[in-house]
């Protein structure tokens, strides 16, 4: 099959959060499994270049729209591993692409709608004809509209369009003059079947379009899927989602787990096997990393449970919480490691503050900008690493930390209610258990979390061990959701396509 996936992100070249890691551990998977898999992405000044090969200039001449003015791009390509990556260069005048961050642009709306244009534009110019086009979240979801409202009638071949949501909380809200811009009839869509915001009758809605336009869509967890059919979890899309729930399917994310392995991380310093049996050297080179890890921050773990955090530091990701369990720790004589990046100036000033209010404190470290080599070492050299969002679509940390031999502690919703088992819970069989979960996004809830890591952290080493054998047991890798979304695009093919045309595809 040629897949191509159209996105704004992609590990490790261009990575805020999940997203580019799905792309890049999705395509990576079907590459593995025989497809021909190409990935378009917006050529960012702030692109990791180092980690693609042989970048050249594969169009020199394309030429978009926007606001019935032709607007001149480069189109590079790259290699990225094995997976050919195309990078939308536009020589436009708000240098779109050249502002050193990937989203926060007061005109995120017109970049990303400029983005997704041109880059079906290409794919229509190289004349390529791609089996399926997989899209994700609000800034590629245009293209679904795009493809049946303006390239279908140019003549451009596709055969099917999934579209998968990462988050539902970002929607791209916008007015129908700015699909005006780049060719379709804004006005035309401000409509409920099409893309009229259900809250706001005078807006169209981005991924409401993805949703309503594309053959299939996903979310990124079977519960989130759930989640989102009711109005605290639809952030507005309930209805919408509830009306298309048959074309929606819940694909648990896997985890890339050739980059996240333990035992080649180069990011160690002293790796380890991600495997059961060894649950003894698990644990003593855990205690090393520890030790690399106190050193390098500047703090003390001995003999104490670490419990760290990675996350972006924002509403979902509940930073009150993380206060909450940054006191609970340290009040009872564990150390915390925080990696966060904080997604606005107030939550940045919250937690510069905690850091204040802890100066000189032995077994904190507070760290607040993103650093992929120090993560990796902070999963690592973990004992217990706490997500208590709010609402998590899927969440990769709470997967990448057990494949560490990292006790997670989860709040039970989304995929981490999918993918982390409550040490405690008789209703699942003893090696099903992996961590500890809590239900209310409280003070209580934490603290009713984390008394229990410590007690079993202290008291009972035979059942911590099993909680780590167990979380290192699993298979997070993207073998299974690889095969599910492959599924997923035959039924998009069979929607499209005469049944002869698709037995002879089988053959
Ligand atoms: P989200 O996509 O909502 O941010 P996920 O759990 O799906 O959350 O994915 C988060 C990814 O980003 C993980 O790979 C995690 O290690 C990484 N990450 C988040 N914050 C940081 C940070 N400050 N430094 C390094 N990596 C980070």
């Amino acid at each position: 099959m040629y897949i191509v996936h159209i996105a704004s992100e992609c590990a490790p070249i261009a990575k805020v959060g999940g997203l580019g890691d799905v792309v890049y551990g999705l395509a990576k998977e079907q590459q593995k499994n025989g497809n021909r898999v190409e990935i378009i992405l917006p050529k960012y000044d702030i692109l990791k270049y180092d980690c693609l090969q042989n970048l050249k200039v594969e169009r020199g001449d394309l030429w978009s729209f926007e606001e019935n003015n032709q607007i001149h791009n480069t189109i590079w390509r790259a290699d990225l591993e094995s997976l050919t990556t195309y990078l939308i260069e536009p020589h436009h005048e708000a240098y779109y692409f050249n502002r050193g961050y990937i989203y926060g642009g007061s005109d995120d709306i017109e970049r990303f709608l400029y983005f997704s244009r041109t880059a079906l534009e290409f794919l229509y110019k190289q004349d390529k004809k791609p089996d399926i086009i997989h899209i994700h979240d609000w800034p590629t979801a245009i293209v679904a509209p795009l493809v049946h409202h303006l390239y279908r009638d140019l003549g451009f071949h596709w055969k099917g369009i999934v579209f998968t949501i990462h988050n539902m909380e970002h929607q791209g809200k916008c007015f129908p003059s700015h699909l005006s811009r780049i060719g379709l009839r804004g006005e035309d869509f401000r409509s409920f079947d099409k893309m009229q915001d259900p809250n706001n009758p005078s807006l169209l809605n981005l991924l409401k379009g993805g949703i309503v336009f594309s053959d299939y869509v996903t979310t990124v967890s079977p519960r989130y899927r759930e989640e989102i059919k009711t109005p605290e979890g639809g952030a507005g899309l309930d209805r919408v989602v509830r009306a298309y729930s048959s074309k929606i399917k819940g694909i648990l994310n896997g985890i890339e787990v050739e980059s996240w392995n333990p035992a080649k991380d180069p990011h160690l310093p002293f790796p380890y096997p991600s495997n059961p049996t060894f649950i003894s050297t698990i644990r003593k080179q855990k205690e090393e990393n520890k030790k690399a890890l106190c050193k390098k921050l500047q703090i003390q773990a001995d003999g104490k449970p670490l419990i760290g955090c990675v996350t972006r530091l924002v509403k979902q990701k509940a930073p009150y919480l993380i206060k909450e369990a940054i006191h609970y720790t340290l009040e009872n004589n564990g150390s915390f490691v925080l990696l966060g990046t904080p997604g606005d100036q107030e939550i940045r000033n919250t937690f510069e503050h905690l850091k204040e209010s802890y100066r000189g404190h032995p077994n904190l470290y507070i760290g607040l900008y993103f650093d992929e080599s120090l993560s990796h070492l902070i999963y690592a050299a973990s004992d217990g690493f706490i997500i208590p969002s709010l609402y998590e679509p899927c969440g990769l940390t709470q997967m990448i930390a057990m494949r560490y031999g990292a006790v997670p502690i989860a709040r039970k919703t989304g995929g981490l209610a999918d993918t982390v088992f409550d040490s405690d819970d008789t209703s699942i069989p003893k090696e099903g258990r992996t961590g500890f979960c809590f239900e209310t996004a409280d003070r209580g809830g934490v603290e009713y979390a984390l008394q229990r890591v410590f007690e079993t952290f202290r008291n009972e080493p035979a059942k911590w061990d099993s909680l780590i054998k167990n979380g290192v047991s699993c298979d997070f890798s993207w073998k299974k959701a690889a095969l599910t979304y492959q599924k997923i695009y035959f039924l998009a093919l069979l929607r499209n396509r005469p049944l002869a045309e698709l037995a002879l595809l089988e053959k």
